[in-house]
């Protein structure tokens, strides 16, 4: 009989990635962007450590500044052509300006936080970017 070595069971399962468009689209709705079943937050922005549907690993995605940046990148976007058509327009007193567009700004703010780190997790799901600094990397699989 010869000898093999005994085959450790990996520390982590191996995950498919999901395809771009399905993880960005998952990731908005606030679902697991591996199977879009189980729920992507545990708060209002903790990610869930482990998909409640497939099992992904989606604690081990860390996207730190990312949603911030792509929130404040798309607030100032929409904001700042809007504010500039209105005082274009009608040049409100400044009083009326800031108690129209600051409450707006905070609240798309808000508003979008959430379904852009959804997408933000799902890119990075979709590139392989995970921590890997506790572990094998989860989203080898391909
Ligand atoms: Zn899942």
């Amino acid at each position: 009989m010869e000898w093999q070595p005994a085959r450790s069971r990996p520390t982590e399962e191996l995950w498919q990635r999901p395809k771009l468009g399905a993880a960005l689209a998952r990731g908005i709705a606030n679902r697991c962007p591996a199977c879009g079943q189980g729920r992507l937050f545990a708060g209002f922005l903790r990610i869930v450590e482990r998909c409640e549907g497939c099992d992904a690993p989606l604690g081990r995605i860390r996207a730190d500044d990312a949603p911030p940046y792509f929130t404040i990148f798309l607030v100032g976007h929409i904001i700042v052509p809007l504010l500039l058509w209105v005082e274009r327009a009608w040049a409100p007193e400044i009083w009326l300006m800031s108690a129209i567009f600051l409450p707006l700004s905070g609240g798309l703010a808000v508003g979008l936080i959430r379904p852009v780190k959804g997408a933000t997790v799902g890119l990075m799901m979709r590139l392989g970017l995970s921590d890997r600094d506790h572990g094998p990397d989860p989203l080898a699989g391909g």
